[in-house]
């Protein structure tokens, strides 16, 4: 029958505050669905509702949206690059579109004040609906301020049929004559959404599922003007880990909070992206082209989620996990003005599974892990560590440490011989727990952290028989 028609979906958040969680899953599943079906992913800034416009709001989008790599494919050019669609700059277009409506008998001027409307108590009452055309030329050329309302039906319902609920009947009486040009001449959300969706041509809106109930109108405003209706596929909602909304109120909900608290982007986007979707098997952590060559719409599911905030930490350990060594190692070799690479590489991937975040913190705390790889500790400085593990025979120990290292020939100083080291230490009751928490101690003065071998390898042999001989305790 029909050709299948180009992808082509957009992101249209109205910038009155920061991006939401919600929000940015939203833009992630339009953006995976472009790249996945070799379609368009675009930006419409909803922007008519002047009253609630926040500038900072806009400027904290675009650098959310970037910020996660979720970049558009086209728009309006700017500086070289692509800027977003504005609904401020296609105001002659929705007003065309309203009056295409009033031609065509689907929309009327309604002069009714603000006043008269307040005194009603269940919605609009339709009082300017059948107003003659002369009354209405007569009001207008005499200045009065009119609004233009859809006429909708009033017998029969209105169906729709939703990509993952399927159909989704509602009855006509249930849907008011919605505004669709405001005083002001700025279109509402409804007129503008659906008129940008056609001229657009969007093939499919990805939205949140509280605009389920906004559809019927859209549906029949389609209807209206003789437009075919993209695709609906509402998303489920994310809720809170104990019930109810995401807020602000119960912890971060925002990208730009998640940024703060030292998330990658990708980590984000990785975990919002399985906020609702199955990307097949047991498949978590993924890089996006993994997520572009899984995703499609059977797979995710209406049922709303509860949004985890430990799952996001652990997956961003994971994605540390895959930034090369390399990033760390630099690091470390700016804060200690170390010239030996190769020894920054092998701390920075021993550490690198350690750290969890990634904000201005993240500096300072990769300072403090690495420390005892660049200066020999002058205490032990953890006393809760020294109290739990200095034990009388540990001086005895480390002796018996010191000799069995001191036997490895310098150029074989590596985990393997280490090892074997330890464990000729530990004959009779000498328990290989006691020998490595007093060395750990003795040689990082402190009573945690990665693996011992890997430590004393790194530090070598002669740094490693001189911290062991000088015996703190
Ligand atoms: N401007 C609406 C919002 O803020 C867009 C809804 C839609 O995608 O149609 O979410």
């Amino acid at each position: 029958m029909s050709q299948t028609k180009e992808v082509r979906v957009r992101f249209a958040p109205s910038p009155t505050g920061y991006l939401h969680i919600g929000g940015a899953r939203t833009a992630i599943y339009n953006y995976l669905f472009a790249k996945a079906m070799g379609g368009t992913f675009y930006l419409r800034i909803e922007d008519t509702d002047r009253k609630r416009y926040n500038e900072a709001a806009l400027k904290d989008l675009l650098r959310d949206l970037k910020w996660l790599g979720l970049n558009w494919d086209e728009g309006p050019e700017v500086g070289g690059n692509f800027g977003p669609y504005f609904q401020s700059d296609r105001l002659e277009i929705y007003g065309n579109a309203a009056q295409e409506l009033i031609d065509k008998g689907h929309a009327y001027h309604c002069f009714c004040t603000e006043e008269r409307l307040q005194t009603l108590e269940h919605g609009y009452d339709r009082h300017c609906r059948e107003l003659a055309s002369e009354e209405v030329q007569a009001k207008i050329a005499s200045g009065e301020k009119f609004v233009i309302r859809f006429k909708s039906p009033i017998e029969g319902t209105t169906k729709f049929s939703d990509y993952l609920r399927g159909e989704i009947e509602t009855p006509n009486k249930d849907l008011d004559d919605l505004v669709l040009l405001k005083r002001d001449k700025f279109p509402t959300y409804h007129l503008a959404s659906v008129v940008d969706d056609h001229y657009m041509r969007t093939s499919h809106v990805l939205r949140g599922d509280e605009w389920i109930s906004s559809t019927p109108k859209h549906i029949l405003l389609y209807a209206a003007f003789g437009w075919e209706t993209p695709v609906f596929c509402h998303l489920p909602v994310i809720l809170a880990q104990g019930g109810g909304k995401l807020s602000k109120r119960k912890g971060a909900a925002s990208v730009g909070d998640f940024r703060e608290l030292g998330y990658l982007p990708h980590a984000l986007v990785n975990f919002l992206s399985l906020l609702g979707w199955n990307p097949g098997g047991d498949r978590e952590v993924m890089s996006l082209d993994e997520m572009i060559n899984s995703f499609t719409l059977d797979r995710i599911h209406p049922k709303a989620v509860a949004f985890d905030e430990k799952k996001l930490e652990w997956m961003n350990g994971q994605q540390i996990r895959l930034l090369p060594d390399s990033y760390f190692a630099e690091e470390l070799e700016k804060l200690w003005g170390e010239n030996s690479q190769k020894k920054c590489l092998s701390i920075a991937s021993l550490l690198k599974p350690r750290l969890k975040f990634f904000n201005e913190n993240y500096i300072s705390e990769l300072k403090e892990m690495s420390k005892y790889f660049f200066i020999a500790p002058q205490k032990i400085e953890d006393e809760k560590a020294k109290a739990k593990y200095w034990k009388t025979e540990s001086p005895e120990l480390l002796g018996k440490v010191e000799h069995e290292l001191g036997k490895i020939p310098i150029e074989n100083f590596d985990i393997k011989n280490i090892e074997t080291a330890f464990m000729t230490v530990c004959t009779g009751d000498i328990k290989l727990g006691d020998v490595a928490q007093a060395t750990r101690l003795v040689v990082s003065g402190v009573g945690a952290g990665p693996g011992l071998w890997e430590i004393l390898e790194i530090l070598g042999k002669e740094e490693c028989l001189k911290r062991i001989g000088q015996g703190l305790c």
